[in-house]
């Protein structure tokens, strides 16, 4: 998300270079945009805009979820008003990438496994809207005992979260280095 941001030369690849490469990661990952690291609740019609819908499933609410992120591409990409934390705000990967410490191909394999992962559990973990994906999933990791045997989620179901929880402390880091490493409610690895 925050590849507008200015980077740093680095040998063999020019900063314009890097910078490109950043936006295309970013444009194929959109995890920050779908709200599984923030609450998104910049309005559309403050831009003017009446994003359709018809990619959010029934009954959705907007948030957690920008309503600006529609068939994967932010609408006000361009836009000299789109609120400087979307250009500033920088994942672990993305800032690796940047710095030359992983190449664009590795970084999009990470996100596309990570992205499936989240696909996989937005199905049974329909967006809270008030609440990150990430912490709801960690909520539900933490409650995981009686999610199984209240009949609302599977063990394979459990796997998923587990998978996407470890994968995104991994890579991503979204928030203060280590605090989900050293959750109690992290999973095992
Ligand atoms: S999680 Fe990282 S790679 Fe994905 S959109 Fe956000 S900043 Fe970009
Ligand atoms: S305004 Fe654009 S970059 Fe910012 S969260 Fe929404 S879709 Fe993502």
């Amino acid at each position: 998300m925050g590849v507008m941001t200015e980077s740093r030369g680095v040998a063999g690849r020019t900063e314009n270079d890097l910078k490109a490469q950043g936006s295309e990661l970013c444009l194929a990952c959109g995890l920050c945009c779908r709200g599984v690291f923030f609450v998104n609740t910049i309005d559309p019609e403050d831009y003017g805009l009446s994003p359709s819908r018809r990619t959010l499933p029934p009954g959705t609410p907007a948030p957690p979820r920008c309503l600006l992120h529609v068939d994967n591409k932010c609408l006000i990409y361009d836009d000299p008003r789109k609120p400087v934390f979307c250009s500033d705000w920088q994942c672990h990967l993305l800032k690796q990438l940047l710095r030359n410490a992983v190449t664009l191909e590795s970084a999009k394999d990470i996100v596309a496994e990570i992205t499936r992962l989240y696909e996989r559990i937005a199905r049974f973990m329909p967006p809270d809207g008030s609440m990150p994906v990430v912490k709801q999933a960690l909520e539900v990791w933490k409650n995981r005992k009686e999610e199984l045997s209240a009949g609302r989620l599977s063990g394979a179901q459990l796997l998923d979260i587990s998978s996407f929880l470890r994968l995104v402390d991994q890579y991503l880091k979204p928030y203060t280095p280590g605090l989900l490493r050293h959750s109690r409610s992290l999973p095992d690895s």
